[in-house]
């Protein structure tokens, strides 16, 4: 690895060094900038490509206004959930399901960040990172070809140098059944912005899963989020271990699209793949003062892939931490829901139950504000036991006895 360690012109040094300017890192910045207290801070924010395209597109539930109100494109009060023989609608209230296009929200804080003078940008791939004492305080470097930068402070939400991508992150051997391992599964899509001639939507209820598609021996729905009568972002998503062939992605979402929507035709106006780590395993450590944040730093939901409202608490807890010079700390995962999580992903992975039969029961149990509470990690305790009733005891508890025994 190069570490630049021959550069030898004076080093610039900032506050904060943000390494990934992606959902975490760029809301970090977004906090940073509105924070009375921190908003004159130097940052300097680092990203390989700062030339940003609408890779991604973040859906969430609320149950107020939020910090990204003004980027919402469409918001539903109404979810459906389907599976063989099982059709239902669920009111959300007093949640909203949001989505928000990655291409506003980027644009957004990067133009709201042009105008603090202090926010420093470089479009560079970062190769190293590394702590060192500077007159009794501790400093981090950050290293880039031909480049080096240094802060009191790194939040970094990159992947580790050794990975090309969150797909060699995959350790577990599943076939060796390692007992000992988080779970480890992939929840991998691939989605198209479809526009059809006539109105075939109803805009007011977005599709949260539609098991009525092939389940890969896994768990898999499609996801259908209605933009207006004529146009719907329709996702088919999968939870395994294995990541499919484009082509398979695009054969499904061809048959599903033609038989709900026979004889009328529709363009394609935007795709976007994703593969998002379902697991508790740690990717990477860092000592302080460099930070994960971000889906490298554990703001995933294991058991359901959701990471933006968590990126956003996990940003918010940085923040007040560096208000009131606490020490950083970016968990944003209780022991309790971990646990839930660790038992779902435990069920799934080892196919303990399939999973429309674990969405269905769940959803067809328990209102769509007490599920949304539950992945929020914000359930009462009285809510979980509620949620865990919608298993049958012979599947939860054995998963949760073992999961305990691998904690312990
Ligand atoms: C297609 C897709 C859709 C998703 N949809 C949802 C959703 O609907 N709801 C939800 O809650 N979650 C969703 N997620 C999960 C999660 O919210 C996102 O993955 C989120 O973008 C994670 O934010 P992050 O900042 O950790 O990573 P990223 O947004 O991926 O940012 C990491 C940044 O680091 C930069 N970088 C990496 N390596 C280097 C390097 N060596 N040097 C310099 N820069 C580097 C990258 O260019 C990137 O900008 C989705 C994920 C994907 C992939």
């Amino acid at each position: 690895m190069d570490n630049s360690n021959s550069i030898s012109a004076p080093i610039d040094t900032y506050d904060y060094i943000i390494a990934g300017a992606g959902c975490a890192g760029l809301s970090l910045l977004h906090y940073i900038i509105k924070d009375p207290l921190l908003s004159s801070k130097k940052v300097l924010v680092i990203d390989k490509s700062l030339n940003k395209t609408n890779d991604r597109t973040w859906c969430f539930w609320e149950y107020s206004k939020g910090s990204f109100e003004h980027l919402v494109k469409h918001q539903w009060e109404t979810i459906s959930i389907h599976a063989p023989l099982f059709n239902k609608e669920l009111p959300t209230v007093p949640y909203c399901y949001k989505m928000i296009q990655g291409i506003d929200f980027y644009n957004d804080i990067i133009k709201s960040a042009s105008i603090h003078s202090n926010v420093h940008w470089k479009e560079a791939t970062i190769t190293n990172m590394e702590v060192h004492h500077d007159l009794d305080q501790k400093y981090a470097s950050v290293y880039w070809q031909g480049g080096v930068a240094k802060a009191k402070i790194v939040f970094t939400s990159m992947l580790p140098f050794q990975m090309n991508s969150l797909q060699s992150a995959h350790t577990f051997d599943t076939k060796k059944g390692d007992q000992k391992s988080p779970p480890f599964l992939w929840q991998h899509f691939k989605g198209r912005v479809v526009h059809f001639e006539q109105s075939v939507f109803n805009e007011k209820v977005a599709r949260l899963m539609d098991f009525n598609v092939p389940q890969q021996g896994a768990t898999a729905f499609m996801y259908l989020l209605p933009l207006n009568e004529k146009q719907a972002l329709v996702e088919y998503t999968v939870f395994s271990d294995q990541i499919l062939e484009t082509a398979v992605y695009d054969h499904i979402l061809d048959v599903y699209l033609n038989e709900a929507f026979p004889s009328h035709s529709y363009t394609i106006q935007h795709e976007e793949v994703g593969a998002i780590p379902m697991t508790q395993q740690i990717f990477t450590e860092f000592a302080a003062p460099i930070y994960k944040i971000g889906a490298v730093g554990d703001a995933i939901k294991a058991s359901s892939g959701y990471a933006f409202q968590f990126i956003q608490q996990q940003c918010k807890n940085i923040i007040e931490q560096l208000e009131k010079g606490k020490a950083i700390d970016t968990s944003v995962h209780n022991t309790r829901h971990r646990f839930y999580d660790a038992v779902l992903l435990h069920i799934l992975f080892y196919h303990k139950m399939n999973g429309a039969e674990i969405f269905k029961r769940i959803f067809a149990k328990n209102k769509a504000a007490t599920v949304f509470k539950f992945l929020s990690n914000t359930s009462s305790f009285w809510e979980d036991i509620q949620i865990m009733r919608s298993l049958p005891t012979r599947i939860f508890l054995p998963a949760a006895l073992l999961v305990l025994c691998r904690r312990g």
